[in-house]
C-alpha cells in the first residue's frame, strides 16, 4: 500500500516524501510576531535564539511566513546552525493572493535560500473573487515550475475554497493547513482532503488549554496523560497526528519544544480516545484565527 501511494503521488507530480512521518513541524509564527513598529530590517535575537534551539533539539520541519515578519530571523538561524540546507524541510506562504510569485522571490532572500520545500497561500481572504483564486493557483504552479517551490499548498482553505483551485489546477495542492483542535469541528473538510490526497498540517492544537479551565477536552487530556505518562499538550497534538494529520506548534521555552518533540512521536491514541476527545470539542465551538473571515465566508 505505501509503494502504491509512493508511485501515485509521483505520478500526481507530488513530493512521495511529503507524507513520511513527519508529525511534528516548528512554528516560527504568531507567537513571534514583531512589533507593528518595526520597519522589517530589525533582528529580533531572541527569535534567532528560540528557532536555533528548537534546531538543537531536533526540529527540521520549520514554519515561517511572510506575514509573521520573522523570516529573516529563520534564514539566520538555518545559517547559524550549521546544518546543510538539505536537512531542512521549510515552508513559507504568501500574505496577499495577489503577486504570490513576488513574494516567494522576496521570501527566499530573508530567508537566505534559493528555494522553499513547501510554499502556502496563507487564506483565500485576500481574493475578490473565484478567478483571483484561481489567478493566484496558477502563479503558484508557476513557483513549483521554477524550482522556487518543491511543492506548493494551500492555508486556511475550505473544501469550496480547493474546489475552485481545483478547477483550473495542473498540479493539485500537496498541503492545507488548518486550525485544529476538538472545539473545531471540520469533520467534512478532513474527509474531503483525504479523498483528495492532499496532506493536513494543523495549527492551534493546544488551543484548549487557553480555554477555560476545566473545560471537558482539558479533563479527558489531563486523564490521558496520567495514562500515557506524557504532558497534556502532548495528548492535544496527537489528537491531531492521529487524524493523519501533522501538527504545527510552536514554544519560546526550550524544554517544552524538546518534551514535544520527544513525546508526540513516542505514543498512540486509541480510535476511541480519539473520538471522546472529539465529542468534549461539540457545542464548545471555538476558533482563534481568521474567525470574522470564516463567518462571511
Ligand atoms: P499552539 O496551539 O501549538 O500554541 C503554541 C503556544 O502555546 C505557544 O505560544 C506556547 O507558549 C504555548 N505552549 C507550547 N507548549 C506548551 C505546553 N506544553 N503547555 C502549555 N503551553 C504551551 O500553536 P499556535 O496557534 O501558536 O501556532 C503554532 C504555529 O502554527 C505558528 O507558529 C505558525 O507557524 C502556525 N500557524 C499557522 C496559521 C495559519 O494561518 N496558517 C495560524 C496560526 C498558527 P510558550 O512560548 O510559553 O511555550
Amino acid at each position: 500500500d505505501a509503494i502504491r501511494l509512493l508511485a501515485r503521488r509521483l505520478m500526481m507530480g507530488l513530493n512521495p516524501l511529503i507524507c513520511a512521518p513527519r508529525p511534528v513541524i516548528f512554528g516560527a509564527g504568531t507567537a513571534w510576531y514583531k512589533s507593528p513598529d518595526d520597519d522589517g530590517t530589525t533582528i529580533h535575537q531572541p527569535t534567532v535564539d528560540a528557532i536555533k534551539a528548537a534546531i538543537d533539539v531536533g526540529y527540521r520541519t520549520l514554519d515561517g511566513a511572510q506575514v509573521y515578519g520573522t523570516e529573516r530571523e529563520l534564514g539566520i538561524a538555518m545559517a547559524e546552525s550549521g546544518i546543510p540546507r538539505g536537512s531542512f524541510r521549510l515552508s513559507t506562504k504568501a500574505k496577499d493572493t495577489s503577486n504570490v510569485e513576488k513574494a516567494l522571490e522576496e521570501s527566499l532572500v530573508n530567508l537566505q535560500t534559493d528555494f522553499v520545500d513547501l510554499y502556502l497561500i496563507h487564506s483565500p481572504f485576500p481574493a475578490s473573487s473565484d478567478l483571483e483564486l484561481q489567478e493566484a493557483w496558477r502563479e503558484m504552479e508557476h513557483c513549483k515550475q521554477r524550482g522556487l517551490a518543491r511543492d506548493i499548498g494551500v492555508s486556511n482553505f475550505s473544501i469550496k475554497d480547493i474546489s475552485t483551485i481545483l478547477e483550473v489546477a495542473t498540479i493539485k495542492p500537496a498541503v492545507n493547513q488548518i486550525e485544529m483542535h476538538p472545539h473545531l469541528y471540520q469533520r467534512e473538510l478532513y474527509g474531503f482532503l483525504r479523498r483528495e490526497d492532499i496532506a493536513l498540517q494543523g495549527y492551534s492544537s493546544l488551543a484548549p488549554l487557553r480555554a477555560e479551565s476545566g473545560n471537558e477536552t482539558r479533563v479527558l487530556a489531563t486523564q490521558l496523560a496520567t495514562k500515557y505518562q506524557v504532558d497534556e499538550s502532548a495528548i492535544l497534538m496527537r489528537w491531531v497526528v492521529d487524524q493523519g494529520a501533522a501538527v504545527v506548534t510552536t514554544s519560546s521555552k526550550r524544554e517544552r519544544m524538546a518534551t514535544t518533540f520527544s513525546q508526540v512521536p513516542s505514543f498512540k491514541l486509541t480510535e476511541e480516545e480519539v473520538a471522546q476527545l472529539t465529542a468534549t470539542g461539540k457545542g464548545r465551538w471555538f476558533r482563534g484565527f481568521f474567525a470574522d473571515e470564516f463567518k462571511v465566508a
